[in-house]
């Protein structure tokens, strides 16, 4: 079988090994896949459910939709955009990525040339001196074309040449849609410093690939890949199944993609997410998608689902008949959850609290499958069966698992 599966005809990226990005380049993508389905069913082998074949992606080169690059000089002094090697702060310098959208990593090479035209100076992290430190870019597809937002990191406001370099930069990308300096003067292994001055455009993206306008600011999270979030979100809304009578908690929203995604099916949605930023932009999202039925809860996850199964034993106690129902209406009790925690999984007192609220139907979306089956072994000892499995390739060429399971009491 051919080796050669990119379509630049780039058998394996040459950073491979160094940069830690991706580590299955030079392996045919079908044998990938074979190798992510076989490490996924032995996992799945004591949960008593098969696993469904993994979606894999039509195309799985070029696929990341968010590229950063940290500048730095090279022994010769050259100025050089790249990243960290692994688990170091030295700064390798990448030319070609087989993973990120090709036109966000030119427009972070047109930097790089007109940084080193214009003699910017390059941050330097031991002596804390220079001016520009990353470039991150983010790519959206609006109306079926793609936008682009450039955020350049630099340690102070100050900003010498700043109209020309707006003006080099949108000339030779008309794509870029907004472009925003962030200040970032801490010693930190953070991309992005707490303040944003916006200095082309608005300051945000607007994605719309999903059928809703999902706006995107530099720090909001945003699946990476888009053609598979689709396939993914499909998934989560096959299993979930919802009704007009149901409720939904969206637990882990982020910015309330998947919620609002299943709110044109379901009777109220409810999101819980603890970053207020992503609360903020699923807020702003709502409204411009002018969803009615959906609403946002600042908070941690585990605590809003204990605080609601304390109040719904307490209706159960204390109220009957019409009242309890009344109430129990109020309290928006889930008939479906969705969640999608971090790597790091759900807590077992989430686990417990959703059982006792008695949730019928639980779809899992978790990004990590060795959490994932500890979580199903817990909601298993609170009676509930996996019905279904199905994985997702939303990160060719790495490591990671992406996968979707339902569950039902
Ligand atoms: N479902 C979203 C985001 C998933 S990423 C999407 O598909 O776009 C996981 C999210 O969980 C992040 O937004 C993170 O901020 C949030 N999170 C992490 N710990 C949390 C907690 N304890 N309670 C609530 N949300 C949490």
């Amino acid at each position: 079988m051919s080796r050669k599966n990119d379509p630049d005809g780039i058998e394996q990226c040459s950073h491979t090994g160094k940069c830690g990005g991706c580590s299955h380049t030079g392996i045919p993508y079908e044998e990938q896949l074979n190798a992510k389905q076989e490490r996924i069913d032995k996992l799945f082998r004591s949960s008593g459910c098969r696993v469904e074949r993994i979606l894999g992606a039509d195309s799985p080169f070029h696929y990341r939709n968010k590229v950063h690059s940290v500048f730095s000089r090279d022994k010769k002094g050259n100025i050089i955009r790249g990243m960290y090697a692994q688990d170091s702060h030295d700064v390798i310098g990448i030319s070609h990525c087989l993973l990120e959208d090709k036109t966000a990593d030119a427009i972070i090479e047109e930097i790089r040339k007109i940084a080193s035209k214009y003699k910017m100076r390059i941050y330097d992290e031991d002596s804390r001196t220079g001016f520009l430190r990353h470039v991150l870019v983010r790519v959206a597809q609006y109306h079926g074309e793609k936008r682009y937002m450039v955020v350049i990191v630099t340690s102070q406001v100050d900003f010498e040449g700043k109209n020309n370099f707006v003006k080099l930069l949108k000339k030779a990308f008309p794509a870029i849609d907004t472009i925003i300096q962030n200040i970032n003067n801490k010693r930190t292994s953070m991309i992005l410093g707490e303040r944003n001055i916006v200095i082309s455009g608005k300051g945000y993206i607007i994605d719309d690939s999903l059928g809703f306008g999902f706006r995107i600011s530099p720090s909001a999270f945003f699946q990476i890949n888009p053609q598979q979030t689709r396939k993914l979100y499909n998934a989560a809304m096959e299993l979930a199944s919802p009704s007009p009578d149901d409720n939904i908690l969206d637990a882990y929203c982020g910015t309330g993609t998947i919620g609002t995604f299943m709110s044109r099916k379901a009777g109220h949605v409810t999101g819980v997410e603890l970053n207020p930023d992503a609360v903020k932009d699923a807020l702003s999202n709502a409204k411009r998608n002018r969803i009615e039925n959906i609403s946002f809860i600042c908070s941690d996850a585990t605590e809003y689902l204990k605080e609601l199964a304390i109040k719904a034993g307490e209706t159960d106690h204390e109220k009957t008949g019409h009242d309890r129902n009344d109430r129990k209406k109020e309290l928006l009790i889930p008939d479906i959850l969705c969640m999608d925690p971090p790597r790091s999984g759900a807590t077992p007192e989430f686990i417990n609290a959703a059982a006792e609220l008695g949730i019928k139907r639980i779809v899992y979306i978790s990004c990590n499958p060795d959490t994932l089956i500890r979580d199903i072994d817990l909601f298993k000892k609170k009676g509930y069966k996996v019905e279904r499995a199905v994985p997702v390739d939303m990160f060719p060429h790495t490591d990671h698992i992406e996968m979707a399971v339902k569950l039902s009491k």
